[in-house]
């Protein structure tokens, strides 16, 4: 593969960006993309015109929506998002960050900045299962350790949502959740630019689910 530079940026709000930042190091060094910059996005003006990627980390949703519309940055954020040159990810608080809606919310909402055309239930696997591991089916075969064998992945769930409903044919399931008498519940998805996961990849050695994000950007920057 032809080696490129990129601009990824993280929302550093809270959460794990600093995993973030190692998982992707080691992803971009992997597929050969030399001089991967890594950009902290606090402000409106930190989404500069040459980021090509945005990751928004787990955290806590209320609290993330709180600091967006505290220091305005929701219609810069929207805007880059909708892009279809730019490539964003949500992880955990960021998947229910990029939902078109939120099921369950406190009164009144909560600020989400949405993107995916899908129902997010934020903290779908109740509070006694704070944290768990789980096996997670991969449905995309770009996904595959290995070539055509339908695949797992060492999902890290805390206090993590899942996708309830999916509302537009655009949104393409990528994983789930097997379920012992039901069908499997949605943690991974993509609708064209974004991409959003309920675990946390990042607490993992297992790479490809950076590797998929950074092939995204290649992939759009080459179209
Ligand atoms: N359920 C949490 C929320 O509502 C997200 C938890 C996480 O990001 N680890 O924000």
């Amino acid at each position: 593969m032809e080696a490129m530079s990129m601009s990824v940026g993280i929302l550093e709000i809270q959460g794990g960006f600093s995993e973030h930042r190692v998982a992707l190091q080691k992803a971009a060094e992997n597929l050969e993309i030399k001089n991967l910059k890594i950009l902290s996005v606090r402000k409106a003006a930190d989404i500069v015109p040459s980021l090509s990627g945005l990751i928004i980390p787990g955290g806590e949703s209320t609290t993330m929506g709180l600091f967006i519309s505290r220091n305005n940055i929701a219609s810069a954020l929207q805007e880059w998002i909708n892009n279809e040159k730019h490539v964003t990810w949500g992880t955990c608080a960021g998947l229910i960050m990029l939902a078109n809606e939120s099921e369950k919310q406190k009164i009144g909402g909560q600020p989400l900045i949405g993107g995916l055309d899908i129902v997010v239930s934020r903290n779908y696997f109740g509070r006694q299962v704070n944290s768990f591991q789980e096996k997670v089916e991969i449905l995309d075969k770009n996904l595959y350790s290995q070539e055509n064998i339908p695949d797992h992945f060492e999902g890290v769930f805390i206090r993590a949502p899942a996708v309830v409903k999916v509302t537009n044919p655009k949104v393409t399931t990528l994983a789930v959740l097997p379920q012992p008498d039901s069908q499997g519940v949605i943690v991974a998805v993509r609708q064209v630019n974004i991409l959003g996961t309920a675990f946390h990849p990042e607490l993992t050695e297992d790479l490809r689910w950076h590797s998929y994000f950074l092939k995204m950007i290649m992939s759009i920057q080459n179209s």
